[in-house]
């Protein structure tokens, strides 16, 4: 694998990148670091480069590529390499005491023993406890590589013993860059990049899903349907509607999705920064609306209502008919 000497082809990602450049060139290496940051930035492919410099016989910023070390980590054949994924929802502590066992064995290959962990923060209380017994009694040439998108459920006292390398989250362009090249259609792709704060892998799940672009045209046409009706009964049929889907917590948060668009739409006139530019003439179409920012809070209260299971049927009552009130769809100020 050829790997950039500066940038580690992780774009956006130069922060990070430096902070374990510098490490590597010090020969100063920490026993023990935490990469967080969104799901799809890059954080394993650092966890692997990184490992793959420290053993890299030229000892450059990054691998060389073509020394015998580097060609076994190409090949996925590096004996000190050890990786651990969480085998269901959590990582548990079988997982930790075979670990454990694999370090007692001492012969390893190359300068160091690397330990990569993804899914961090899923360690059990009992697994982050044995963790914290080996991290506390450090193996002179082994380093451990925890991986976490979100570093507060990281088990504190085992955050405390590590080096922090924080990965941010993607600028939209270079997610919109890589799934285009990947082929998806440029108009989702867009939508997608905006959706998925800053992560590729959450940007391509959205592009792939079906579920996603029906939600998005279902929770649309309700808005419209609710600002257009002209009696109570067609706002309480609409909400019975509604709640009687499975995915009607996400209908609401569609809700909040497209009133952002229609606020922005009506302070800045700038389709660049809507979630859904593709829409723009429907968002456009509830512009001359008032109220949006006091009906934007009611959104947010009712998705707190629904998580906190208070009657949620009620509470969608309440919302459409306050969207009623608010909501000025373009057929009807015309008529
Ligand atoms: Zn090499």
């Amino acid at each position: 694998m050829f790997v950039a000497q500066e940038t580690w082809g992780l774009p956006g990602q130069e922060v990070a990148t430096r902070q374990l450049i510098n490490t590597l060139k010090s020969g100063r290496k920490g026993h023990a670091y935490v990469f967080s940051g969104p799901a799809g930035v890059g954080k394993e492919k650092a966890a692997l480069i990184f490992s793959q410099a420290l053993n890299c016989l030229q000892e450059e910023a990054a691998p060389c590529g073509h020394c015998t070390s580097c060609r076994k980590y190409a090949s996925g054949n590096h004996p000190g390499l050890i990786t651990i994924t969480p085998e269901s929802a959590s990582l548990k502590i079988d997982q930790i005491r075979e670990l454990q066992k694999q370090l007692g064995l001492k012969i390893w290959e190359g300068r160091y023993r690397t330990v990569i962990i993804k899914g961090s923060e899923f360690m059990t209380a009992e697994a982050g406890n044995a963790f914290l017994k080996i991290l506390e009694e450090p193996r002179p040439g082994t380093v451990f590589i925890l991986l976490c998108e979100n570093i507060n459920a990281l088990i504190p006292t085992v955050l405390s013993r590590c080096q922090r390398v924080l990965f941010s989250g993607l600028p939209q362009q270079v997610i919109i860059e890589k799934l285009v090249i990947k082929g998806y259609p440029q108009t989702k792709v867009e939508v997608a990049a905006r959706l998925a704060d800053g992560s590729l892998s959450e940007a391509e799940k959205i592009v792939q899903s079906d579920d996603v672009w029906k939600l998005r045209k279902d929770s649309l046409d309700y808005l419209s349907e609710c600002a257009g009706a002209s009696t109570k009964d067609v706002l309480l049929e609409l909400a019975a509607d509604i709640n009687s889907r499975s995915d009607c917590s996400e209908i609401i948060k569609w809700f909040l999705v497209w009133l952002h668009d229609i606020l922005i739409w009506k302070k800045t006139a700038n389709k660049k920064l809507l979630f859904n530019p593709d829409f723009r003439n429907e968002i456009d179409s509830f512009s001359k609306s008032e109220g949006l920012t006091e009906l934007l809070e009611k959104i947010w209260k009712t998705q707190y209502l629904m998580q906190k299971n208070i009657n949620s049927h009620l509470a969608l009552e309440v919302l459409l008919i306050d969207i009623n009130s608010r909501l000025v769809p373009q057929k009807r100020r015309n008529s």
